[in-house]
Formats: C-alpha cells, structure tokens, sequence
C-alpha cells in the first residue's frame, strides 16, 4: 500500500484570479493512491498503526451507503490483511443490490452490516458499540468518517509538503489553505499543522452550523486546546450532503471546461465554488496565495 507522498501540487492559472491578484495552487491529494485516496489516506494513517500495536486482526467503522471512508476503509484492511466490518445506516439497504461504494467495499471483502437509524444514531453509545462488537469483534473502532485523534494528527502533516513549493523563497510561501468539510477531522488537523500567521478555511458540504464546534473538539481532544487560525464557511453547501443546484452544475461543467480536470462535486466542487465565490466578493485580499486540497 505504497502512497504517493507528497502529493502533487500543482498552481491553476484563471483570469478570475489573476483579475484580483491571487494565486492559487491544487494539492492533489485525490492522487496519493487509488484505492486510499486523499484525505482517507492521511487519516488512516495513525490509526493503521494504533490497530497493528493494540494487536487488533479486524476495523469496524461506520458510514452512509456512500461513503468514501467505508471503501477507503475496505481498501486498506483488504491490502494489510485486516479483516474490516463496515455498519452502514438504513436497514433498508440490506434487500437491496449494493450501490458501488459497497460493491467496492465489498469487494475488497469488508462485511457490512446495516442497521435502522435510530441504532445508527446511537452507534457511539456503549451498548450499540459493545452489541455490535460482540457480534463482530474484537475490533479497532474507528468512528463515521475516520475523524478521530490519530486521524487528525495525520492531517496535520499535510502543511509541511506546501512550503517550499508555493514560494519563491522559503518561508515565502502560502497564506489560506481551503478544504471541504465531512466530520471535520481534516480540517482539524490541517489547521493545527500550519505555521504561524496562515489560515485555514473550511467549506462545508453539509447544512447546518454544528461543523464548527465538531472541528474545536476534534482539536480540543488531540492537543488540549482548538487553534484561532480556521473557519467554516457554512453557506456553501447547495441544499446539504449530497445535493446539488444548478449554480454548482454550472460552475463545476465550466471549471472542466477551462482546466480540464473535473472535481469531485459532493465535497471539492463545493470548497472551489466556494473559494471562487469568495475571490469574486473580494474577500481574499490582494496579493493572497492560495492552496485548495483536491482531498478526493
Ligand atoms: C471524506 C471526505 C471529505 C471530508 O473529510 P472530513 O475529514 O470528514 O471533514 C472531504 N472530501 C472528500 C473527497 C472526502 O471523501
């Protein structure tokens, strides 16, 4: 299971940008491997390691019928001979064919297991946890989305394959590094790995305000405290996890067009969207270099 790491980077050229003096670089996570990409592989990371020295043959983790984190999930166990149980939401999906996230999952020989979701909803609740590690474990339990402690720490080693590339001279190198938010775990961890003086600026796919307050407890857990340096931007997300409207269509067939790469649309067309829509608004103040990270 051998990452591409550092992940590429690569600057965008756009008249949009140049327009109002900012530049901006794509950190291709999506490419650090196959099966394991983008921020799934930096997360899984520690975890991978804790699961090996706790001496742990099988994960368990959670997630919806598409789930990037359960294939991820199913890919890495399937490559370093552990066995993976995925608990899906909606126990309805059990009589169904698999849609191709669990086909892939699947595949890779994850065991799923589909639950209502009010059991879902309590699946980090004592006696969901040990009922269902009963059945299926022991286990190494990873929370939905993989964002926990260890996945934040290795998030947070993104920042370091940044510096020398996005400046001319060290230590002249970017100022805002954007991402999409989940669960929160990598911008959690993103942010905590920057240098003083750079910001992070997170675009969140879903609807709703409590984003925010996952990411400072997500940091609170693993280094005691939340840094000031992040945001959430919460306006972003076209109708929630998953939907679309015809703004985000429109914008994601032309940004195709003009650069010829297509982004993911549930997380990174919403964070470039977004980052677009904030440029045009004149939020970024001249001279601001950018990083998106292409997380999948
Ligand atoms: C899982 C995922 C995210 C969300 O990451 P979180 O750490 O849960 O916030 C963002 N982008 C892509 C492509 C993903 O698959």
């Amino acid at each position: 299971m051998r990452p591409r790491l550092p992940s590429p980077l690569r600057e965008l050229s756009d008249p949009r940008l140049t327009a109002r003096d900012l530049r901006l670089w794509l950190k291709r996570d999506d490419l650090i491997h196959p099966e394991v990409p983008g921020n799934k592989w930096r997360k899984l990371k520690y975890n991978l390691v804790a699961a090996r020295e706790q001496g742990q043959r099988t994960l368990l983790t959670f997630g919806g019928a598409y789930s990037n984190h359960l294939r991820a999930t199913a890919a890495a166990g399937h490559a370093l001979g552990l066995a993976t149980v995925g608990v899906v939401r909606g126990e309805e999906l059990a009589d169904r064919p698999l849609n191709p996230s669990l086909a892939f999952a699947v595949e890779r020989g994850m065991r799923l297991v589909f639950v209502d979701r009010a059991t879902y909803r309590a699946k980090h609740t004592a006696p969901v946890l040990d009922a269902l590690l009963a059945a299926h474990g022991p286990a190494y339990v990873l929370p939905e989305g993989g964002s926990n402690e260890a996945a934040v720490r290795g998030c947070a080693e993104l920042p370091a394959e940044l510096d020398d590339e996005t400046g001319d001279e060290p230590g002249d190198g970017f100022d805002v590094v954007c991402v999409a938010v989940g669960t929160g775990g990598t911008l959690a961890g993103l942010a905590a790995g920057l240098s003083p003086g750079r910001r992070a600026l997170g675009f969140a796919a879903l609807r709703g305000d409590f984003l925010t307050a996952e990411v400072a407890d997500l940091q609170r857990r693993t280094y005691g405290a939340p840094t000031d340096n992040w945001h959430v931007a919460t306006d972003f997300h076209h109708g929630g996890y998953a939907r679309r409207s015809p703004e985000l269509d429109t914008f994601l067939a032309d940004f195709a067009h003009r650069h010829d790469f297509a982004p993911e649309p549930i997380y990174v067309g919403k964070m470039l969207f977004g980052l677009f829509a904030l440029a045009e608004r004149g939020t970024f103040a001249p001279g601001t270099r950018l990083v998106a990270v292409i997380t999948g």
